[in-house]
């Protein structure tokens, strides 16, 4: 199956060529026709399948056929919502890249920059926006920015922008759009919130699923390497050095561990940056383009900051820290092995992961084989902490990460918010401490996953504990794999499905 063969024209064939795609992945080779068919569309797709050729491709197509009788200034006829700058970014260039031998004009849009060039930008017009929801908004609110023509929307990642808290933003964006219109919606996984959300947005829609639900591609190789908590750094330094490694994604929960862990390897040699929210966007972009440049050898981000970071063949992630939420595993590791290419998925295991590392086991239906490196063995007597939340706060476009150590060695001498009890107390609940070392129950947060942790901040006494006292001498050791058994947890986020009714809830830009 070539591209041709999928009804596209010789102008956009060309420009793929270009790119070097030869043969439609799964997604296009679904997508592309059916989207050109005019209908609305349901699209399963993980990051890494090719999707945004599938969904930019087709809309090119269409906008440049109907283009040809619209005389005068273009109006804006696309609109592709994205959670994050990045991947908005990205999305734009896909568009900019395929389109390049059609006279069809796009912008990209995000909060963090400066607003005035974006309004000039659309008083010259502007065929197709890619932007994310705040930055949309405040365009919609001062009227800078006209989506009475818009004949495409296109919601990507569409999960990702629930988790985040934009379904607010999303509903008043549809209440500004034109009733008669062709709707895409991209997501990776297919919650009943989502499904809620496509019943609201979509009008009898095609369905296509390329990758199984929560699947992670096969062409990863996935390995698990136990370490503790305070070696992680070094087992990665040792890592990068010995098998020579050049383009590294580190993930870490929070942006404080992000930071630190990009100091810290930075003073080991190896050049390394962080990329999370309290970043600059300059300095965002800055470090991206040196990653994707090959200039900065590992690029340290917390989960929300790099989504749809997409640099082809990334050859190696590395799960600093296990996420909390078990899907970010699958979107993690989708930076990979992308597009058929093999990669690598490394994760350093400490002793309080276990419970997360079972969690994801489950989720993906796989069991990891662990590797234990000669000299980084785990130390037994080293007991589970609470984990700290990172990726507690929704709504913080391009952040990622609240606040908390994260990575190897938390923040132990000032005790910091924990999860919430109903969250995940039993994730890394030391077996021998005393009863007040546990995490109180304060009020837990509906779902679990609380706006800036103050809800339900409960502390541990443990985390404030030195060093000392926290290697045990007379408990008993502590098995070395598969610890301390903990229940199915819900970490999920509130359902947004009820948030769809009206419900009052933060914005989020
Ligand atoms: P996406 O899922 O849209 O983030 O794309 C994943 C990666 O696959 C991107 O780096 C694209 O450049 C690449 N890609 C997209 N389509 C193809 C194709 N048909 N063949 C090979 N690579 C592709």
């Amino acid at each position: 199956m070539s591209f041709s063969e999928l009804g596209l024209s010789d102008k956009l064939v060309r420009a793929v060529a270009e790119q070097g795609y030869t043969t439609p992945t799964p997604i296009q080779a679904q997508a592309i026709p059916a989207i050109l068919k005019g209908g609305d569309l349901l699209a399963g797709a993980q990051t890494g399948t090719g999707k945004t050729a599938g969904f930019t491709l087709p809309m090119l197509q269409m906008l440049s056929d109907s283009g040809a009788q619209r005389p005068g200034r273009p109006a804006v006829r696309a609109l592709v919502l994205t959670p994050t700058r990045e991947l908005a970014a990205q999305v734009e260039e896909s568009v900019r890249n395929y389109g390049k031998y059609l006279k069809l004009r796009s912008m990209v849009m995000f909060g963090g920059v400066g607003i005035n060039p974006q309004i000039e930008q659309l008083r010259r017009g502007v065929d197709i926006v890619v932007a994310t929801p705040g930055r949309l908004l405040d365009h919609v609110s001062q009227r800078t920015i006209d989506l009475s023509h818009v004949e495409l929307l296109v919601l990507d990642e569409a999960d990702r922008m629930l988790d985040m808290g934009f379904i607010h933003d999303i509903r008043k964006i549809l209440n500004v759009l034109p009733p008669k219109r062709q709707n895409l919606l991209f997501s990776a996984t297919f919650s009943d919130e989502i499904r809620a959300l496509a019943d609201r947005l979509l009008n009898n829609p095609a369905s296509i699923e390329v990758a199984r639900r929560n699947t992670t591609a096969e062409t990863v190789a996935q390995r698990v390497y136990p370490v503790d908590r305070e070696r992680k750094r070094e087992l990665l330094a040792h890592l990068v050095r010995q098998h020579d490694w050049h383009q590294v994604l580190v993930f870490t929960r929070t942006k404080h561990g992000a930071n630190r862990l990009a100091e810290q390897l930075t003073k080991d040699g190896l050049s390394a940056l962080a990329i999370h929210g309290n970043k600059s966007q300059s300095a965002r972009t800055r470090a991206l383009s040196e990653f994707k440049a090959g200039t900065l050898r590992l690029l340290v981000a917390t989960d929300i900051a790099a989504r749809g970071i997409d640099i082809d063949q990334l050859p190696h992630v590395v799960n600093f820290d296990l996420p909390n939420v078990p899907e970010d595993y699958v979107h993690r590791i989708g930076r990979t092995g992308r597009a058929g290419a093999e990669g690598e998925a490394i994760s350093l295991v400490c002793v309080d992961e276990h419970g997360l590392l079972r969690d994801i086991e489950r989720l993906i239906k796989r069991k990891f084989e662990q590797t234990v490196l000669t000299g980084f063995e785990v130390d037994p007597s080293i007991v589970a902490e609470p984990i700290q939340k990172g990726r507690q706060q929704r709504g913080a476009q391009g952040g990622g990460g609240g606040q908390g150590g994260g990575g190897g060695g938390r923040g132990r001498a000032q005790p910091k918010p924990a999860a919430p009890a109903s969250a995940k107390p039993a994730q890394a609940q030391p077996r021998q401490r005393p009863a007040q070392n546990a995490p109180r129950g304060g009020a837990s947060h509906a779902g679990g996953e609380s706006g800036r942790g103050q809800g339900g901040a409960s502390r541990t006494a443990g985390q404030a504990q030195p060093r000392s006292q926290q290697r045990s001498g007379g408990q008993p050791p502590r098995p070395t794999q598969e610890g301390a058994g903990a229940p199915a947890r819900n970490r999920r986020p509130a359902p947004q499905a009820a948030l769809l009714g009206g419900a009052p809830a933060k914005r989020a830009r």
